[in-house]
């Protein structure tokens, strides 16, 4: 075992979890944060174990091959990218390992076979720039003055700047202008601690295809009946004392800066007074333009607000969506249940081409969206129902059942294909046993993690699916993140 302050030279041979450098000294593992693949550097033990320390990087001795200059000065302070400084395609070899080594591993399946059915990531031409939100906390620095940035890795300090390379470039200037027009007007950064000053976030949205701009200040309001002021939209603000004051006063002047800004569509607040980490509160008033704005994808408009949930690179979810609905193979007739639908993004793009489509998702906001969403697009074979997958999807197949011994032969309501797109913690089992039971030609898997995918595929596997395709998407670019989506066909067998 190696000691706390001990400083050790070790080749680093592999990639972890969180991106970090993997080496070995005698058999002791060693974890460096920012260390890449190929280097030989020197590392200082913060944290020792038995047979593993998590250790500081002192010094890269023999640069890697696969290293490079992060584009972002402040890349290892900011928890946002973990893998700036290594090259972008090393960067795709490493996530397509990541997906095949979690299916192997976790699932159970044999490598031969994984290897066959793999297909290569879709990488993004220009990974930088992709990001169509963005959302600033503001606070003081040390000296006191107000800045805005992104918090330091799992802390809530913030680092100072405006330029994010994975953000639009809008993002820099209207930052600017929110930080110089706070300190013009006196008005206060939120301090987490004393629950005391008003600006806490600004969230900044973009529409990449039609180029509108959505700002919202997520404001510490605090309600006061005596003072009422009117926003620009006829919405009335009852504001609180001090700087809240100040803020709609010079509101008029703040949002006049801020339409200097090409595409600026949409300006608001929302209230938040609560002592959370989370972000926005849930009432948001309109103080210049629409409350929404637009955006495109696969043909389809969608309208964003300022809660609205909404995949964040537009650019590689087109890609990601595309593959999927080759994937569904659909030819116009069938019936598709969308799993974990959010605002119906995947069940909208695949309606078109089937004859009926079926959403579900637990959120009631994104299921409101969804309805809306369709109707936009003048689409009439949707169908959305609020409430957690494993929860209404057993309860139809349980109502099909019943309809088929009542005499109809329920074959309308036979699923040909099912997609799901679950959060981190994959799909309850519940859920993908109603699907095996179901019975559906194909079932094609959207992952946003491949260690739950990895388990719910032997699931599948074992219910007598088949993996067709795995392929991994680059969505999140210079981070760890990974998405996958697979093919499963109906078999008689079971696989690996
Ligand atoms: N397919 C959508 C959203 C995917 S994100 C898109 O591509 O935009 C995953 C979604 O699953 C979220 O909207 C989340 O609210 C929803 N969700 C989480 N747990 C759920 C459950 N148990 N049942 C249904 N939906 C769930």
């Amino acid at each position: 075992m190696k000691n706390k302050g001990d400083i050790l030279e070790v080749q680093i041979t592999d990639i972890g979890n969180d991106g970090e450098g993997i080496g070995k000294v005698d058999g002791y593992t060693l974890f460096i944060k920012d260390a890449v693949i190929g280097d030989v550097v020197k590392a200082k033990i913060m944290k020792a174990k038995k047979n593993y320390a998590y250790a500081h990087l002192e010094e890269v001795v023999k640069s890697s091959e696969f290293r490079v200059e992060a584009k972002c000065p402040i890349a290892r302070q900011c928890g946002g990218c973990q893998l700036q400084n290594m090259s972008y395609d090393k960067e795709l070899e490493y996530k397509q390992s990541k997906v095949r080594n979690n299916i192997i591993r976790l699932g159970g399946f044999d490598p031969e076979f994984v290897d066959g059915v793999m297909k290569p990531i879709i990488g993004m031409e220009n990974p930088w720039e992709y990001r169509n939100k963005a959302q600033f906390p503001v606070g003081y620095n040390k000296e006191g003055k107000i800045v805005t940035g992104f918090y330091a890795g799992r802390t809530h300090s913030i680092i100072p700047t405006t330029t994010c390379h994975i953000g639009v470039k809008e993002n820099e200037k209207i930052m600017e202008i929110v930080r110089s027009h706070m300190e013009e007007n006196h008005i206060l950064p939120y301090n987490e601690e004393t629950g005391k000053g008003l600006m806490r976030h600004v969230l900044i949205r973009k529409g990449f295809t039609s180029g509108e701009i959505m700002v919202c200040f997520v404001i510490n309001y605090k309600q006061d009946k005596k003072a009422t002021v009117s926003g620009t939209q006829g919405v009335e603000h009852k504001v609180a004392s001090g700087d809240a004051n100040e803020f709609i006063r010079g509101q008029k002047d703040l949002i006049d800066k801020l339409l200097v800004v090409k595409g600026m569509s949409s300006i608001s607040v929302s209230i938040n007074t609560e002592k959370t980490n989370v972000i926005m509160g849930l009432e948001i008033h309109t103080i210049y333009g629409k409350d929404t704005i637009r955006d495109t994808l696969c043909g389809l408009e969608f309208e964003i607000s300022p809660l609205s949930f909404f995949q964040v690179n537009p650019v590689q979810t087109k890609k990601l969506y595309e593959q999927a609905i080759e994937y569904a193979a659909l030819t116009g007739k069938e019936t598709v249940w969308d799993l974990y639908c959010g605002i119906g993004t995947i069940t909208l793009s695949m309606a078109k081409a089937a004859g009926r489509v079926y959403g579900i998702e637990v959120i009631p906001e994104a299921i409101e969206d969804a309805k809306r969403n369709a109707q936009r697009n003048g689409i009439t074979n949707a169908e959305f129902y609020c409430g957690k997958a494993e929860v209404v999807l057993p309860d139809f197949y349980d109502k099909k059942r019943k309809t088929i011994s009542g005499g109809d032969d329920g074959s309308s309501l036979h699923p040909d294909v099912i997609v799901v797109d679950p959060p981190r913690k994959g799909c309850d089992e519940k859920c993908l046993e109603t699907m095996i039971k179901m019975a559906p030609e194909r079932i094609v898997y959207v992952s946003c993690d491949s260690a739950t995918l990895a388990r719910d595929l032997r699931i599948l596997a074992d219910g007598g699916y088949h993996i067709a395709a795995i392929r991994p998407c680059d969505m999140f670019p210079w981070t760890v993140h990974v998405e996958t989506v697979v093919l499963l066909t109906k078999t008689s067998g079971s696989e690996g």
